[in-house]
């Protein structure tokens, strides 16, 4: 399904932008209703609708009864990733990663749908403390470059985003000369109490010597994060960056396994106890995988505060309720119907609230529903 706009970041127009939108149908029914699960990918990555077609949706239906955690009577998602990922080799993670990561979610629906559970609430049990935040730290990602946009132009987006109760915003950098970029962030600083309620994002386009450049040029500006500075898997780039900053680096939202996550702990310089983990359960093999890189990320010293994944919906707030993160990205107004949280539930004081739909509470979001029913209505 397109989600094209006009908008772009340093690297990419999103104007050929797509997402796979998938129905996983159980034969299982609660208070009447059929069980179906929902799963989509974040923005950023397109539908990687040949890997679900040709293998993955094959693998998840020819599992069958091996998808059931007998002891538990249910559907189980690590079952349906071990099914996914037969005949895959390690590395090479591609658009691979993002396929699972639909299957994966929709998975996780159903899970909630059959416990009759907030997904949050699942998570908080099998991963967590046992306790669900009832809101997460959200804020607004926005700031792109348009194609006639101007700093008037962001001004008022940032200003909506500000009126709307986000307490904290971001911006692109990157995409223009430094200079420019520099003014683009003096005219947003002004609507802010406090210069760290700004973060800044190059979309790892910037080579080495920019990278510093710019880290030197925001220094004085005590921002609350320098986002991908340059290539995702250029690790190097990352610790010569990271040493020379003095603002927090924020990265990860295109590693998409465990071993690409060790290989920017082990080697990329980052700091626990200033950086930011942006990893997507959704581009990165689902929460199976994701779970994993929390186990990681522990070993290395860090916590689950400094995760604040990318992506903007109803998935990852879950994800960052249930299991303690830091804070969740969101895109008001931007990738719609998919990004965005549940419809009535507003931000508050800078807060999403998490909702008590079973689930991903995904039928709370009427512009999304219209699409999952039309995909299902046969299903019923
Ligand atoms: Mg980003």
């Amino acid at each position: 399904m397109p989600i094209a706009s006009p908008m772009r970041n340093a690297v990419i127009s999103f104007s050929e932008m797509t997402v796979s939108l998938l129905a996983v149908v159980t034969d299982e029914h609660r208070d009447g209703r059929r069980v179906i699960g929902f799963g989509f990918n974040s923005n950023g990555r397109y539908a990687p609708s040949g890997i679900l077609r040709d293998r993955m949706i094959p693998r998840l239906v020819s599992a069958g009864d091996n998808l059931i955690d007998v002891d538990r009577g249910m559907f189980d998602p690590g079952l349906a990733w071990d099914a996914l990922m037969t005949n895959e080799k390690p590395g090479g993670h591609g658009e691979r990663s993002v396929a699972v990561g639909v299957v994966d979610m929709a998975m996780w629906d159903i899970v909630g749908k059959l416990e009759r559970r907030p997904l949050a609430e699942v998570l908080a049990d099998r991963f967590g403390n046992g306790a669900s935040a009832p809101a997460v730290p959200a804020y607004a990602a926005g700031g792109y470059y348009y194609p006639d946009g101007g700093s008037a132009d962001l001004c008022d987006e940032i200003s909506r985003y500000l009126d709307s109760g986000f307490t904290s915003v971001k911006i692109k950098i990157g995409g223009m000369p430094l200079a420019d970029d520099l003014r683009r962030i003096e005219a947003v600083l002004p609507l802010l109490s406090r210069s760290d309620q700004l973060a800044v994002d190059a979309n790892g386009r910037l080579p080495l010597a920019e990278a510093i450049a710019y880290t030197e040029a925001i220094e004085p500006y005590r921002l609350r994060w320098f986002e991908e500075p340059g290539d995702p898997i250029d690790f190097e780039l990352h610790q010569r960056v990271a040493a020379r900053s003095r603002t927090a680096i924020a990265t990860g939202e295109n590693l998409f396994s465990l071993t690409e996550v060790m290989n920017l702990l082990r080697y990329g310089g980052l700091m626990p106890d200033r950086d930011i983990l942006q990893m997507d359960p959704a581009l990165g093999y689902g929460l199976i995988e994701y779970v994993r890189m929390l186990a990681a990320i522990r070993e290395f010293g860090w916590s689950e505060t400094s995760c604040i994944p990318h992506g903007g919906h109803q998935l990852n707030l879950a994800v960052a309720a249930g299991l303690g993160l830091g804070g969740v990205e969101a895109y008001p107004g931007h990738f719609l119907p998919f990004g965005g949280f549940a419809d009535g539930l507003p931000i508050v004081e800078g807060m999403a609230q998490v909702g008590d739909d079973p689930g991903l509470g995904l039928e709370s979001k009427a512009d999304l529903y219209k699409l999952m029913n039309d995909l299902v209505k046969d299903a019923n």
